[in-house]
């Protein structure tokens, strides 16, 4: 049996089988996140990239159906995260970036428009036919932040170099006051 994610049916014959895919799936499945990750990774000395970096896990669940009574209109609700390998953009190291994303879609035919149903964000199709996996993908890719950087920060090299600046700056006072106390 094939993976259901990477099937090419059309939005209304996935509605239509009230289809539900579970997905484990390797980042390596998804290449434009892969080349996205790849280019960050780019930026750290070959030694420091995390070498098994493809097999963080894609997980989640879609589940396809119609959001109206008459049947017209195909949605999906998806549930997908993923832990990356980044770099972070304030001290340049490596660690894990936590993506996540959880929508109601419309799937909707180029330029064909629904009234109502406002909690739902509007997937234009491009094609016929649509692959779950191109969902997920999309997701996550719009997920990612415009510059990642650790989100724990006292992981945070350059937090921590401030910090240490900061405790330098602070000591020749200390200091003198110890002086001050004891004159
Ligand atoms: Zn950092």
């Amino acid at each position: 049996m094939g993976n259901p994610l990477r099937d090419r049916r059309s939005a209304a014959e996935w509605a239509a089988a009230g289809q539900v895919i579970e997905i484990v799936e390797k980042l390596a499945s998804f290449e434009q996140l892969v080349s996205i990750v790849e280019t960050d990774l780019a930026a750290l000395d070959a030694d420091k990239i995390p070498a098994d970096w493809r097999d963080s896990v894609v997980a989640g669940e879609l589940e396809f159906g119609f959001v109206d009574a008459q049947r017209r209109v195909p949605t999906v609700r998806c549930k997908v995260a993923v832990t990356v390998d980044a770099v972070c953009q304030r001290c340049l190291e490596a660690f894990r970036l936590s993506l996540e994303s959880e929508e109601k879609l419309l799937l909707l035919a180029f330029q064909e428009a629904v009234d109502d149903y406002e909690d739902h964000e509007v997937w234009e199709l491009e094609e016929d036919t649509l692959r779950p996996l191109e969902i997920v993908e999309e997701l996550l890719i719009m997920a990612m932040p415009f510059s990642a950087m650790h989100v724990d920060l006292a992981s945070c090299k350059a937090l921590s170099a401030e910090a240490d600046d900061r405790e330098k700056m602070t000591k020749p006072f200390a200091a003198l006051r110890g002086q001050m106390i004891q004159d």
